[in-house]
């Protein structure tokens, strides 16, 4: 369960992007029938991209990683057409913006990993003004193993010479938590910060 305590020795907080700080609106649906076809025409073989990052996979194990950034650049370019219709989660939006405010966390560093692209994390966060709280930006294109697999948190864990307890991960999915338990960082939903936010009015003091 998350309460104030969780916090007590983190030194670095890292949120995912869409679903935990904003709600992205972008049609997957479409994107990844693009994406099916392309890897059909390319590889003369099926992959249901029933999530990106499986087939991604796939072309990692295939070594071809020009293949891997012409999708990196489609899936930017699809991302950002879509960005100002980005709306924010507010509490979180709050919360990041108000963090130095909060006595505990003075010396945290802010963090993202997200499976988007690097581009749409750093747009999105200078759309809603909280770009500049963040030190490290993991996204689509700084990993070759994707959510839930740990790589994206062991990155963060090692540019800030860290320990894994000295890590709290917030993200909005099961995906997200599995990702926390696979790197042994603590993880929780975000929902779990609101709520935490919501019942503790001193929390923010
Ligand atoms: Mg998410």
């Amino acid at each position: 369960m998350l309460e104030k305590s969780s916090f007590y020795k983190k030194k670095i907080i890292v949120f995912d992007l869409d679903g935990t700080i904003v709600d992205l609106d972008v049609d997957w649906t479409y994107l990844k029938e693009n994406l099916k076809k392309r890897y059909f025409k390319k590889y003369n073989e099926d992959c249901e991209f029933v999530s990106i990052s499986e087939c991604l996979n796939n072309i990692v194990k295939r070594e071809d990683e020009i293949e891997l950034l012409e999708i990196f650049k489609i899936v930017e370019d699809f991302e950002m057409k879509s960005i100002n219709r980005t709306k924010p989660i507010d509490e979180i939006v709050s919360f990041i913006k108000n963090i130095t405010d909060i006595p505990f966390l003075q010396e945290v560093n802010l963090s993202i990993l997200s499976l988007n692209t690097r581009k749409t994390i750093k747009e999105v966060l200078k759309l809603f003004k909280i770009y500049k709280y963040f030190n490290l930006i993991v996204g689509k294109e700084d990993v070759r193993y994707w959510k839930p697999n740990p790589e994206g948190l062991l990155k963060i864990k090692s540019h800030f010479k860290v320990e894994n307890q000295e890590i709290i991960y917030f993200g909005d999915k099961q995906k997200d938590l599995k990702t926390g338990k696979n790197a042994n960082i603590d993880s929780f939903l975000i929902n779990d910060l609101i709520d935490l936010i919501a019942k503790n009015l001193d929390f923010l003091q």
